[in-house]
């Protein structure tokens, strides 16, 4: 299928640009270490705003994110994990009033 081919290429440039911008992760918004290769939980991967899987346009906006953070959103909207690791955040580190 040339169609395919001609898209992954496209897809990889989009990558590559997206990567030299140096962006903090979209979904975490820690900084990501951009001189960690792939597929390294904490490497850079361009992770689609809308996934593709939901009818996301390959070539549509892409943001940088950590790896790990993309395997974890899975399918989920932004929004959706956001709202996960916030909750993850409470339970890992509990604020204690008690003082
Ligand atoms: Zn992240």
């Amino acid at each position: 299928m040339a169609r395919t081919d001609t898209g992954h290429r496209r897809h990889r440039r989009n990558r590559e640009r997206l990567k030299r911008l140096r962006e903090p992760c979209h979904l975490c918004d820690e900084p990501i270490d951009y001189s960690i290769p792939y597929p390294h939980p904490d490497s850079f991967e361009a992770d689609h705003v809308k996934p593709v899987s939901k009818g996301g346009y390959l070539f549509g906006e892409l943001r940088a994110s950590h790896k790990r953070c993309n395997t974890a959103r899975g399918n989920r909207s932004v929004d959706e994990y956001r709202d996960s690791i916030r909750v993850d955040c409470v339970d890992r580190f509990p604020t204690s009033r008690e003082w």
